[in-house]
């Protein structure tokens, strides 16, 4: 459990004012130019040093993502920072929690982030259906400016950033960086394929680094309190403080700060007031919004929220968006609404995520009449195979992974659906 002193998110439910004064007073913007004035190669190497990996779902290191981008921009090649908080992950609403209120945290660490990889303009590029918070985070911006926040000589740093809001239009894959980076040059929201990686070629072909809202937002407090304090949280490679979402089938939904690594039964039981009917009423959770698999109830009880733990247990951390379910769920009807989604959302561009996302929706619709043959089964794991890898982005793997998960946790439940349209056609 996380310690009241540890926390960072203290108006994350918004019972404060979220104005600059107010942020103000709980510790934002304090001496943030002394942070810059210690250099660019310090900000980076805390940041390495506290091994905060990005808490947009990939879990790659920050710090090492910033050493990515150019020492120096080349002439006519300026740096670019664009702040992802599109969260289109179904079950997944964090980064909406910190932009209603904290907003400065986001801003002061855009500032800071900006410095550390040479940019001197962030895009925060938000969901369109983020319509208020859009607007939060302007007049929070606007604030910023009128105190010498942004701007020229932000902060008295002696670095200059401008921070530009664009809004999305709502399609999930401009989620993914390079379709996020086309989206902002008023481009279509298609993934490009990589190689180049934006930190060479992103924005309007500029090195660009990419990093998810709450990555940019734990900043400030790691440079102030030092990578030691973050890394003495949660445990080896999985450290510091996470933002949870946990939805579905509990007795209090809810958002909540805690370390990384806590155990997800402790999440359910001591935060979302427990599964609704009890534990023993639980019958799985998907733990990292609706691309990762799910897990049975059996594999929930002594599992960590941590990147490595649930890569361990054949799932993932993903945004930390839990979703419960109870023995009420209809879960092969509950996986096809996720594959309905991903075969909406495809954007088209790969053959295996184009057709395949379609043909496991249809095959997935047979499946929970139960009318299709048991040896279907395999057919469809090994179509969800050839997709997985096999595409510009990863969605197709996001489309891919519900039903493994799927299949190979409840497959006798499948097998009893088959079962009894079987005997019901006889
Ligand atoms: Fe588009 Fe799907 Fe290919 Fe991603 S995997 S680029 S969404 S077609």
């Amino acid at each position: 459990m996380l310690a009241d002193k540890d926390r960072i998110f203290t108006n994350i439910y918004g019972f404060q004012e979220k104005s600059r004064k107010a942020c103000m007073a709980r510790g934002d913007w304090d001496k943030t130019a002394d942070i810059i004035k210690k250099g660019r190669d310090w900000i980076i190497s805390e940041v390495k040093d506290s091994r905060l990996r990005g808490r947009g779902g990939a879990g790659f290191s920050t710090g090492m993502k910033w050493s990515f981008m150019p020492k120096e921009a080349a002439p006519g090649r300026p740096h670019f920072l664009a702040i992802n908080a599109d969260e289109g992950e179904p079950g997944t609403c964090k980064d909406r929690e910190i932009i209603r209120n904290e907003p400065h945290k986001l801003i002061e660490g855009a500032l800071l982030a900006g410095f550390a990889i040479g940019a001197h303009t962030a895009y925060i590029y938000i969901r369109g259906e983020f319509y208020r918070e859009a607007e939060v985070l302007q007049t929070a911006i606007d604030e910023a400016y009128e105190a010498g926040l942004l701007g020229k000589n932000a902060a008295q740093s002696g670095w200059d950033l401008d921070i530009y809001i664009h809004r999305g239009m709502g399609a999930y894959v401009c989620g993914e960086e390079s379709a996020l980076i086309q989206s902002i040059e008023g481009k279509k929201g298609q993934p490009r394929l990589k190689p180049p990686f934006p930190a060479n070629c992103g924005i309007y072909g500029c090195p660009t680094t990419v990093n998810n809202v709450e990555s940019i937002a734990v900043v400030p407090a790691i440079l102030r309190r030092g990578a030691s304090w973050w890394a003495g949280i949660g445990r080896e490679n999985n450290t510091g403080i996470k933002i949870y979402a946990i939805s579905g089938h509990v007795n209090t939904p809810c958002i909540v700060e805690d370390a990384m690594s806590v155990p997800l039964k402790d999440l359910i039981e001591k935060h979302a007031g427990g599964v609704r009917g009890g534990w023993d009423n639980l019958l799985g959770v998907i733990p990292g919004g609706c691309s990762v698999p799910v897990m049975p109830k059996s594999t929930c009880a002594d599992i960590l929220m941590d990147y490595d733990s649930l890569r361990d247990a054949g799932s993932g951390l993903g945004t930390a968006a839990v979703i419960v379910m109870d023995k009420s769920t209809d879960i092969i009807k509950a996986i096809t609404r996720l594959s309905r989604f991903y075969m909406h959302e495809s954007c088209g561009q790969c053959t295996p995520c184009r057709e395949g996302t379609g043909w496991l929706w249809r095959m997935m619709e047979r499946m929970v009449e139960g009318n299709i043959a048991i040896e279907e089964i395999d057919i469809l794991e090994e179509v969800t195979r050839q997709i997985e890898g096999n595409t510009i982005c990863a969605l197709g793997d996001a489309a891919a992974w519900p039903i493994q998960g799927l299949i190979q946790n409840f497959r006798p439940e499948i097998e009893r659906r088959i079962a009894k349209f079987n005997n019901r056609a006889a």
